[in-house]
């Protein structure tokens, strides 16, 4: 298990020798301690990209895209190890982890073939004087910080454009699962990345690091994800420099269910939008609005489904949920469920924290909430869904959008017309129209309003990592 920095295709202690422990969320233990990077690693680590980015630019699209591409097929040669580690450090269920190493390693292969589909363009200028060149070199240093809930996936979904780009990149993994991170840097260089390109700082003190970074004069873009908290921070932060940036944030995702829905597909989709891994996703269905006449058959079969749900260590056969990643968020949790609960929402079933090792919090059902409760104005970030009654197709719009948010909603009706109609109304993103997943590397992903700035993926994705340059050309 790699635990030590990567800085200009080295292994090395921080500078300071310093090192934090990373834990097993489903019993507490302790399973590595990693180097612990300073504001002297982040630099150094900028200082490497910024050496390394030129050549790496340099080199032909398609021979970085044959990098991209072996890294791909290393990732899935290595799914079962990789998402061994993703389990063990995040919690999340084995068959939810390989999930996300097929869904992180793909930003690999889209990208290996994106690299050679960089287009610009010509133009005649309206005056016929001279010709439009327009083209797309890359931005140059890249400065990458991720979340834990996805630990390969966040890193992928950004690297392998900036990658595929020409830009070098430096990444600073959450402290809570630096361990793949770090294995996917081995992997690169296995594929035959130069050293330096890629650069990944676990660190104790992401404040300072990241002050670091941004101020390095190399430095030219942050692409970020995380919570819309942290995210104004760093946006605030980098506009001391003018850094073009991505910004991929916290949701808030009102989930429709209208009365001629299939109830049967809706549960399911509720199920896959609520608990995929282990209900910690930006994305997760967090409001569910059902149409009164169908409220009683969706919540009930609902329950039904969230009760049968297995928690417990990731590992072991049958778990489909595994724990929350600290005990700060299943107090979190808990407290969002106590206040609703004596704000008058019935409890279908689960509520309570379970008792430890491990941070468990059991699927809960809440009845009886009204849209602007408190736990309705929350990224919950857990497997609890409250359900909300409404009959005018108006109002529920009104309320879905009633919300800083804006990265996904659902909906569910057995009319297409209507559900397309609904969803252009819809202030997010990204909107699953009877499904209850969107992600997807050849789909745009990103949300509106307070939940980001950019798209990641697709074809637009590489663009975020370029610059944009026009030559007035007399010929
Ligand atoms: P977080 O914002 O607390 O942390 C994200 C990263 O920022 C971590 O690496 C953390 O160490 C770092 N960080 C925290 N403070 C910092 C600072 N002052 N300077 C520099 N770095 C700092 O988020 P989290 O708890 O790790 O993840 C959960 C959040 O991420 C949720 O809000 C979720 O919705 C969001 N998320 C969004 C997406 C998306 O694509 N929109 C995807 C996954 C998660």
């Amino acid at each position: 298990m790699q635990t030590q920095l990567l800085i200009d295709g080295e292994w090395r202690d921080g500078s300071e020798s310093a090192r934090f422990d990373v834990e097993n969320p489903a019993t507490e233990d302790v399973i590595a301690s990693v180097a612990a990077g300073t504001t002297e690693d982040a630099t150094a680590a900028c200082e490497a990209a910024a050496q390394a980015q030129v050549a790496w630019a340099a080199t032909a699209p398609r021979e970085r895209g044959e990098i991209l591409r072996r890294t791909w097929q290393l990732m899935i040669d290595h799914t079962d190890e990789l998402a061994r580690l993703i389990t063990l450090e995040h919690g999340k269920p084995l068959a939810d982890a390989r999930g996300e190493i097929a869904y992180a390693a793909e930003f690999f292969r889209w990208n290996s073939e994106e690299a050679v589909r960089i287009h610009g363009s010509l133009g005649t200028a309206p005056s016929g004087a001279n010709r439009i060149v327009v083209h797309h070199p890359p931005v140059g240093v890249v400065v990458i910080v991720t979340p834990w809930n996805f630990p390969a996936a966040m890193i992928t979904r950004k690297l392998a454009p900036a990658l595929a780009a020409g830009n070098a990149a430096v990444i600073k993994p959450p402290r809570e699962t630096p361990l793949t991170a770090l294995r996917i840097g081995e992997l690169l260089h296995e594929a035959g990345l130069p050293a330096g390109v890629v650069n990944i700082v676990p660190t104790m003190s992401s404040g300072a690091w990241f002050d670091a970074a941004v101020d390095h004069p190399a430095t030219r873009m942050v692409s970020f994800t995380g919570s819309t908290e942290v995210g104004i921070v760093l946006l605030k932060r980098s506009a001391d420099r003018v850094l073009k940036t991505v910004m991929e944030l916290g949701g808030n995702a009102p989930f429709i269910v209208f009365d001629d829905a299939d109830i049967e597909a809706a549960v399911q989709g509720a199920m896959v939008a609520k608990m995929r891994h282990s209900a910690e996703t930006c994305t997760a269905a967090n409001r569910f609005f059902v149409h009164a006449a169908v409220a009683d058959d969706f919540t009930r079969m609902f329950a039904a489904a969230m009760s049968d749900i297995r928690i417990g260590n990731g590992f072991d056969d049958g778990v489909t949920c595994g724990p929350m990643i600290n005990a700060k968020a299943v107090a979190s949790i808990n407290e969002l469920v106590t206040a609703a609960a004596d704000h008058g929402a019935t409890i279908a079933t689960g509520g309570g924290a379970v008792d430890g090792p491990g941070h468990f919090y059991p699927p809960t059902v809440l009845g009886n909430v009204r849209s602007g409760d408190d736990i309705t104005r929350h990224e919950i970030f857990g497997p609890v869904a409250p359900v909300i009654t409404f009959e005018d197709t108006d109002q529920v719009i009104a309320d879905a959008n009633d919300t800083e948010m804006g990265l996904t909603g659902y909906v569910f009706t057995r009319d297409l017309r209507r559900g397309l109609a609904v969803s252009e109304r819809i202030q997010a993103g990204m909107i699953g129209l009877n499904r209850g997943a969107v992600s997807d590397p050849a789909a745009p992903f990103g949300g509106m309003k307070q939940s980001g700035l950019g798209r990641e993926g697709a074809g637009e994705g590489i663009y975020e990592f370029c610059e944009t340059q026009y030559i007035a050309t007399d010929w």
